[in-house]
């Protein structure tokens, strides 16, 4: 596990920096809070260790820094503090820190301290997948896609580029379930995303949106992108019949796209509707083909 810590006392940095690797935890330390912030905001690092007396930037300055980011992963903060009243542990606390290391520390306390934490990244980890991906087909659950999409609009609205939207719904899925059974069912449906997947762009992110039906978002995409992906997601959706239990299934998806994003105020809910609409025609022009949205301009 990957510890940042940030103290500019040198001597205290290089004592515990090397306690934290005899412990065989990879440590990055830097002497002040903003190399810490700078550090931390690549990402890497769901374990701070910061003191809390610092120049400019403090201990409990950076904990508040974090805390107002929103970040996918859970950063657990430990304050090395050689402060003792239990008025300062409480500022620690509101600040955002989940626990405190007094100064000169005891070693085996903190690799204690540090089981702690580990168990705690542990659990936030494994709620957070829970809470985020779909259980059947391992894509995005609803309002992960939805929250993903949120974050794609501003983004693209910042920087004036486009997002496309696809909403993809499998044909005919309640006879699958009816002629097959459910078991066939649900090996469709992971088969169908399996497959979605495969045809996305890295950077492209797919999630059960409903039942059998699925969103895409597209970032930076022209028009001409999206029903290209589109295209491709329906090809290979159809391009050979599911396996399921000897039994050879044969699969179509309709999609609807739009794009939209480089206006600002653009919301999720206004594009999948857009998107939806597209899907509607497509269902009604046949199945397993590919409409688009007339919000095209
Ligand atoms: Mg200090």
């Amino acid at each position: 596990m990957k510890i940042l810590m940030a103290e500019d006392d040198t001597t205290s940095r290089l004592v515990f920096g090397a306690t934290l690797r005899k412990l065989g935890y990879e440590v990055t330390a830097v002497e002040n809070g903003q190399k810490a912030w700078e550090a931390w905001k690549q990402g890497e690092y769901a374990l701070l260790i910061s003191d809390w007396m610092m120049p400019d930037i403090d201990g409990l300055q950076l904990c508040k820094m974090i805390r107002a980011e929103s970040s996918l992963q859970y950063t657990y903060i430990m304050l090395l503090t050689a402060l003792d009243s239990k008025g300062s542990y409480l500022e620690g606390m509101d600040a955002g820190a989940d626990d405190f290391i007094t100064k000169p520390f005891d070693e085996e306390q903190l690799a204690a301290r540090l089981r702690v934490a580990e168990r705690i990244l542990a659990l936030h980890k494994k709620l957070h997948t829970q809470a985020t991906y779909d259980r059947l087909t391992g894509v995005w659950n609803r309002a992960a896609i939805m929250d993903s999409l949120a974050v794609e609009l501003e983004r693209a609205a910042r920087q004036s580029i486009c997002t496309g939207v696809i909403v993809a719904d499998l044909d005919h899925f309640k006879q699958v379930n009816d002629t097959y059974g459910h078991h066939a069912g649900d090996t469709v449906l992971q088969e169908a995303a399996r497959r979605m997947r495969l045809a996305l762009r890295p950077y492209d992110q797919l999630g059960r949106y409903g039942g059998e039906e699925f969103l895409i978002t597209a970032p930076d995409c022209t028009w001409q992108d999206a029903i290209t992906l589109a295209e491709r997601i329906r090809s290979a959706i159809n391009a050979e019949p599911v396996d399921s239990q000897s039994e050879k299934i044969p699969i179509t998806v309709s999609l609807g796209v739009t794009i939209g994003g480089d206006r600002i105020g653009e919301d999720a809910a206004m594009l999948i509707a857009a998107a939806d609409e597209a899907l509607y025609r497509a269902k009604k022009a046949g199945r397993n083909r590919v409409e688009l949205s007339d919000r095209r301009t």
